[in-house]
């Protein structure tokens, strides 16, 4: 990135960044009891400018880098996960579409983002999720271009739109896949294009079916897009989507860090919130007293130190990681293991905000469980980060199996 976001410029991305956090925070139960998306909030989004958060200057955007962008995208988490879950789409989307684009897609859709337009990545299938080779199919056309067809089943941010990146599978003119595992690989591509729908969720050779229901992160409206014949041009051929992706995925797993990193700071303001004033009056079990506070008993504030040393933990290391790779520190380490070392800081996150939603309730007691309490949601919520990509058991593997190989063994 040639011309990069100054700290005044920060700071008033930062206080945008609030403003919104506290709307988000607002409106968060609602969207969740109502397990819908908060249409409403995309105008307001917009007005914050940070649409165009991380959008290079070049193309009109204000420059964050990855720092900046985390530290952004935590504040905004901290109002409402869930919320702010779905417009992380559109920040992992431009993060990553930045590192593939040509000169000229840069201009135009990253040009069309500093104006105001919103991007979703909807690549999840049904058969196997974001590691599943695309089955969605890009059927060739005599005038050019392609017509996608099959579905995503993780549309996250579709409800608010206006471009749509995916993957699909290039096949022969009649539609058939490639017949080798090779050829599959390589034909599977990455693409851009408009993405328009009516107030039903139906457009020209695409529809949203609104399937979202789920554990937690209601408000995402993470619903399945169903491709029939959904034209792109040839223009919106981007890149080799294995091989290109997976040199940016960086923009993914360090955003969703960044979003379990703000629900970190939700839980321990939450927990002492209640804690710190919480009178059980007369008690009569592990504390036999006349009057019993709940922020003197012993294990409510070992509890509480934890969550905090846990939530420094993971602050230290979501920005340390961001801060390597603005360094360059990742040349370091051995290019295959680069993607999964990166995602430590994600399931290190996940791992740790999941252990505090946890904590947190037994902390506060039996009302945490109620629904509508604060806790018993980031407890759903939190759930969620076990399955973006790259998850723990799929990264241990992945490291696993690069340091036993006899290659590496050897060197
Ligand atoms: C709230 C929410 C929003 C989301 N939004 C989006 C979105 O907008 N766009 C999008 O594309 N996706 C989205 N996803 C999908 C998500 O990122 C995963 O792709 C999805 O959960 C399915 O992948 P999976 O690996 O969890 O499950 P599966 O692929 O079904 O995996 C099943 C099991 O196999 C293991 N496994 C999978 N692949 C491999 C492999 N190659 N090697 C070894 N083990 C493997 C998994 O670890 C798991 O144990 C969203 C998920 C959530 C929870």
């Amino acid at each position: 990135m040639s011309d990069k976001m100054t700290e005044d410029e920060f700071e008033a991305a930062f206080a945008a960044a609030t403003e919104l956090s506290e709307y988000f925070r607002e409106i968060g139960p609602d969207c969740d009891v109502k397990n819908k998306f908060p249409k409403q909030s995309i105008a307001k989004f917009k007005k914050s400018g940070l649409v165009a958060l991380n959008v290079p200057k070049e193309y009109g955007g204000l420059g964050a880098d990855i720092l900046q962008t985390s530290k952004i995208i935590s504040e905004l988490s901290r109002g409402d996960s869930a919320i702010t879950l779905a417009y992380n789409m559109h920040f992992i989307m431009v993060g990553m579409c930045m590192g593939l684009f040509s000169e000229a897609q840069n201009k135009e859709w990253l040009g069309r983002v500093a104006d105001g337009d919103i991007v979703f990545g909807p690549f999840s299938e049904q058969r196997a999720g974001f590691s599943g080779l695309a089955d969605m199919t890009a059927v060739p056309q005599p005038e050019g271009g392609w017509r996608l067809y099959g579905k995503k089943v993780w549309g996250t941010l579709s409800e608010a739109a206006n471009i749509v990146t995916t993957n699909a599978t290039i096949t022969d003119a009649d539609g058939n896949l490639p017949d080798t595992f090779e050829e599959r690989v390589e034909q599977e591509s990455f693409f851009v294009a408009e993405f328009k729908v009516d107030a039903k969720g139906q457009g020209d050779g695409v529809r949203i079916e609104r399937t979202w229901d789920a554990l937690g992160m209601h408000a995402t409206g993470t619903h399945t897009i169903h491709f029939e014949g959904f034209y792109v041009p040839e223009d919106g051929f981007v890149c080799s989507w294995r091989g290109g992706a997976f040199g940016v995925l960086e923009w993914a797993s360090l955003m969703f860090a960044s979003i379990y990193l703000g629900m970190q700071y939700r839980v321990l303001e939450e927990a002492r919130a209640v804690l710190s004033k919480k009178t059980l009056g007369a008690t009569f079990g592990a504390i036999a007293a006349a009057e019993t506070k709940v922020a003197n008993v012993g294990h409510i504030i070992d509890g509480i130190g934890d969550m905090a040393s846990r939530v420094e933990l993971s602050r230290r290391v979501v920005h340390r990681t961001c801060q390597e790779l603005v360094d360059g520190y990742d040349d370091n380490w051995p290019v295959e293991l680069r993607f999964p070392y990166i995602g430590l800081a994600k399931t290190f996150t996940a791992e740790n905000v999941m252990y505090m939603t946890k904590r947190a309730m037994s902390l506060v007691g039996g009302s945490s469980f109620r629904r509508g309490a604060i806790f018993e949601r980031l407890y759903r919520d939190s759930a969620a980060s076990m399955f973006q990509p790259l998850n723990a058991d799929q990264s241990c593997t992945y490291i696993g199996e690069q340091l036993l190989a006899p290659e590496e063994l050897s060197d």
